[in-house]
């Protein structure tokens, strides 16, 4: 595996590159939910492209930058095991400019949900991964579904500049007992981690709701948020997979979404109907 830290040495190295190029973008502090990924790209491409690199432009002041987990030495270890053809870890001088052209999320879609809670945070997300992007010029890049919001953004980025890569979209992977994993997983307590349970709890409700025949979107969120009571929630949204709010559930085309504090960490997790 070879560790480059510059984007135009990577580009130079990936120019010699023959097949299909698989891209994992991530920020670190690997866990089975990254590793998934990463296999998915294996087995699907010629040459493997992780990034390692947690992003300053999409935390908003007072958000966790400065503590969120870092973890390199393990991270190259796991990388390497997953026979990872270049880990890319670019530092923030080599890769943002002091005064750049900048990328805005797009004003509605940007700015609900994850972007009303954490105003210009997408517009950091599609800086960044527009970047990675051009850099690696990959053939299919991986996104989690953990993300949904994110995952919309960048297929909506990627159509809209009719910039040539597959996107694709990858399956949530949970702990045992249903909790999704998070590098921020890593900030909870032992009493914290059992509450934050109840955020996949009130997801399996509502899957389990749908499935008895029950379609009414306001019946679902009353149930989930009756559920969510001893946490911080910040929203519990249903909507369409254009991200478009439902009155009723529409099956194959739902996302039924949940952020919620659980002590000051947040947390984020979704249902795709
Ligand atoms: P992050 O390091 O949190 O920026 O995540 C990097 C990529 O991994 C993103 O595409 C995430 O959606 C994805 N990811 C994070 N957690 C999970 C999970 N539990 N299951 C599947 N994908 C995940």
């Amino acid at each position: 595996m070879r560790i480059v830290q510059h984007p135009i040495e990577l580009k130079k190295e990936l120019k010699n590159v023959k097949g299909s190029i698989g891209f994992v973008p991530t920020m670190g502090a690997l866990h089975e939910g990254h590793l998934s990924l990463i296999k998915k790209a294996r087995d699907e491409n010629d040459v493997v492209v992780v990034s390692i690199f947690v992003n300053p432009t999409q935390f908003l002041p007072g958000e966790d930058f400065n503590k969120y987990p870092r973890k390199l030495e393990a991270d190259i270890k796991l990388c390497e095991l997953a026979k990872v053809d270049f880990l890319f870890t670019p530092n923030i001088d080599d890769i943002y400019d002091k005064d750049e052209v900048l990328i805005k999320a797009p004003n509605i879609k940007g700015y609900i949900l994850e972007g009303f809670n954490r105003p210009g945070h997408f517009d950091g997300v599609l800086q960044i991964v527009n970047k990675l992007l051009n850099i690696v010029n990959p053939t299919n890049a991986y996104f989690g579904k953990k993300d949904a919001q994110q995952l919309y953004l960048i297929k909506k980025m990627v159509n809209n500049f009719y910039m040539d890569v597959n996107i694709v979209e990858c399956d949530i992977i949970r702990e045992k007992d249903g909790l999704a994993m998070s590098s921020r997983n890593v900030y909870l307590n032992d009493e914290e981690r059992q509450k934050a349970l109840l955020i996949s709890k009130s997801l399996k409700r509502a899957a389990k709701l749908i499935m008895q025949g029950v379609m009414n979107v306001q019946d679902i969120k009353s149930e989930m948020l009756n559920i969510l009571k001893p946490l911080d929630v910040e929203y519990v949204e249903i909507v369409n997979r254009n991200f478009d709010k439902l009155d009723k559930i529409e099956i194959d085309y739902t996302i039924i979404l949940v952020a919620a504090k659980v002590g000051t960490t947040r947390l984020i997790d979704n249902i795709w109907i």
